[in-house]
């Protein structure tokens, strides 16, 4: 008898062991579909959140990027405005930078600077008997500026130094600078009608007063189109007692052979060693084959190299 025999229940135990095992297999299916499914959508959830924040976090982002990055570039502007605000200070004050420069060759260039004084009309005498033109840079602080008159009528080159010729003043900032300068162009024009167009900084245009504000100034004034110059000999004139030979030597050892000589003299009440010796240091030079002229923005500039 196979029904309640010891195989039948056996086989009985076999059968619910299948069952089992299968209901336990559909079970771990379902859990791990589950699971699948759970991970499936939490990964689509996840791509359509990303999406969602590309679609519409993302645009507020860039938004708020652009907004940030607009603002920093006004910041950048504001800054950049606050620097270099003088740009906009004396707009008439400007001139034009020249196509080409140009060199003659074996020419001097005599600049005086610091007149008018007493002793220009002396000067212009001897330029005149010499029949060569010069350059002055002007101070308009000075008194006797209808001298400028005279300088521009015999054909010189007026060009600008300073209004004060105070160095701890100009040189205080770029804006002081432009001050000074745009009195001094003022004057020289409300005196001779002559726009300057070239100038020279007190004390050259390196100096132990603008270490800080040099470059700034020079950029400015060469955007502004005016042309300076520095000088590759001196006469030596500015201490008090020189003489006429001792300025006469100094030209002489300072005479290298140069295509161009830029001299500085000057012209004030006291330097009348200067006008002594000049005489002798224009035929110093012709006698050396050079011929002299006057600086204009078309000369090429010599100027100081800036110390790295
Ligand atoms: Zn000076």
């Amino acid at each position: 008898m196979y029904f309640g025999s010891v195989r039948f229940f056996k086989h009985l135990i076999y059968l619910l062991m299948i069952i089992v095992s299968l209901i336990a297999l559909y079970g771990a299916w379902y859990i791990g579909g589950l699971l699948l499914s759970n991970f499936y959508v939490s990964a689509q959830s996840g791509t359509d959140s990303i999406d969602d924040s590309a679609d519409n976090e993302m645009p507020e982002n860039n938004d708020n990027n652009i907004i940030i990055q607009d603002s920093d570039l006004l910041n950048e502007a504001a800054d950049i405005e606050s620097e270099v605000s003088y740009q906009s200070l004396y707009p008439e004050m400007r001139s034009e930078i020249p196509i080409q420069f140009r060199q003659k060759p074996k020419t001097v260039y005599l600049t005086f600077d610091d007149g008018p004084s007493d002793r220009t009309l002396e000067i212009l005498d001897i330029l005149n008997k010499n029949n060569i033109k010069a350059t002055f840079f002007i101070v308009s602080n000075n008194s006797n500026l209808d001298i400028l008159k005279c300088i521009a009528d015999e054909g010189h080159t007026i060009g600008i130094h300073s209004h004060s010729h105070k160095y701890n003043q100009i040189y205080d900032s770029v804006e002081a600078f432009l001050e000074d300068f745009n009195t001094c162009y003022n004057k020289i024009y409300e005196t001779t009608s002559v726009k300057p167009q070239v100038f020279r900084f007190p004390g050259g245009s390196i100096n132990a007063y603008n270490m800080g504000v040099y470059q700034d100034i020079i950029s400015e004034m060469l955007r502004r189109g005016f042309i300076y110059y520095d000088w590759n000999m001196s006469m030596g004139d500015a201490g008090k007692s020189i003489t006429k030979n001792k300025i006469i030597d100094n030209v002489k050892k300072g005479f290298a052979n140069q295509e161009s000589i830029i001299i500085l003299c000057h012209d004030n009440q006291n330097k009348t060693s200067t006008v002594e010796a000049l005489p002798e240091i224009i035929y110093f030079f012709q006698s050396q084959g050079y011929s002299f002229d006057k600086l204009d923005k078309s000369v090429e500039p010599l100027v100081f190299t800036y110390p790295y």
